[in-house]
C-alpha cells in the first residue's frame, strides 16, 4: 500500500516514521530544503546553535527508513477518481493520501497550537486511526515559552480576549471565575507554577 504524505514538518515526518514499517510511504514537500527544526532556526541563525541540530533527519536517514523523500514538489490537484496527486513534478499514485500535514494543523478549542509537539501529537493519533486502532487526540496544555532575540515570552493555556494585568510582566485570562491561560513577557521564570495553578483551575486570588 502506497500512503503518499504532503508536508515534510513534523507532523508529517512523525506520521512517516510511525507508518513506515506498513506502508511503502513517500513524503513530498514544496521546499527544496530537508526537514529542519524551526523552533530552532533564530538560535541557529543567531550562531548558538550547530548545523547538525538544525538539520536532524538525514537524507540517509530517510533512505534508512524505506521513506521516499521528494523535495521541490508541490502537491497541486488531487485527482481522487484516478487515486493521483498532481504536483509540480507530474503525476504520484497513491492508495492513501495525506495532506494534513501542510502545516500547523493541531487546533483545539478554535486554538492553533502551532507548537511542534501538538503536530507530531496528533500525527501520531492519525497513524492509530489509519491502522484501524481507536484514538482520540487528548489536548496537551499549551505551554509555551518563545524567544524573540532576548526577549522571552511564556503562553498558557487559554488566551482568548482582553485578559486582566496582574502586574507589568503578567496577564492572566478568566473564564467562569477561574483563571484559565497567560501571558508573561520576559520573566517567564514563574511560568512553571503558574501552569500548576492553572492547571489546578484557581481563582485570580488564589494567584
Ligand atoms: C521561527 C519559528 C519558531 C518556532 N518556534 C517554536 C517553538 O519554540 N516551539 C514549538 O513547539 N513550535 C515552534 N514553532 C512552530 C512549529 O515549527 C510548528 O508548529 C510545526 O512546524 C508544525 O508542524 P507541521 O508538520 O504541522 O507543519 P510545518 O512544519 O509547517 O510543515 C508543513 C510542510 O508542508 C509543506 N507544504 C505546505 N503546502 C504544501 C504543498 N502544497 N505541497 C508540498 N508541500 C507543502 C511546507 O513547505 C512545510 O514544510 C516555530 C515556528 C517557526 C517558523
Amino acid at each position: 500500500m502506497r500512503l503518499l504524505i504532503v508536508g515534510n514538518g513534523p507532523g508529517g515526518v512523525e506520521l512517516a516514521k510511525q507508518l513506515s514499517d506498513e506502508y511503502e510511504v513517500t513524503i513530498i514537500e514544496q521546499e527544496n530544503l530537508p526537514y529542519y527544526t524551526k523552533p530552532l532556526l533564530n538560535h541557529y541563525i543567531a550562531g548558538t546553535v550547530k548545523k547538525e541540530k538544525l538539520f536532524p533527519y538525514s537524507l540517509e536517514w530517510y533512505e534508512n527508513k524505506g521513506i521516499e523523500l521528494r523535495l521541490g514538489t508541490k502537491a497541486e490537484v488531487i485527482d481522487r477518481a484516478r487515486k493521483k496527486l498532481i504536483t509540480s513534478a507530474g503525476k504520484l499514485p497513491y492508495d492513501l493520501l495525506v495532506i494534513y500535514a501542510i502545516g500547523d494543523c493541531a487546533e483545539y478549542n478554535g486554538i492553533i497550537c502551532g507548537t511542534a509537539k501538538g503536530a507530531m501529537g496528533h500525527a501520531r493519533v492519525l497513524a492509530n486511526l489509519i491502522r484501524d486502532e481507536e484514538d482520540r487526540y487528548a489536548f496537551e496544555f499549551r505551554s509555551t515559552v518563545f524567544k524573540f532575540g532576548d526577549f522571552p515570552i511564556a503562553i498558557i493555556g487559554e488566551t482568548k480576549g482582553n485578559g486582566n494585568w496582574l502586574d507589568n510582566k503578567t496577564k492572566v485570562f478568566l473564564k467562569e471565575g477561574k483563571v484559565v491561560g497567560a501571558v508573561i513577557i520576559k520573566d517567564v521564570k514563574r511560568a512553571l507554577e503558574l501552569e500548576r495553578k492553572i492547571k489546578s483551575r484557581v481563582s485570580i486570588d488564589e494567584l
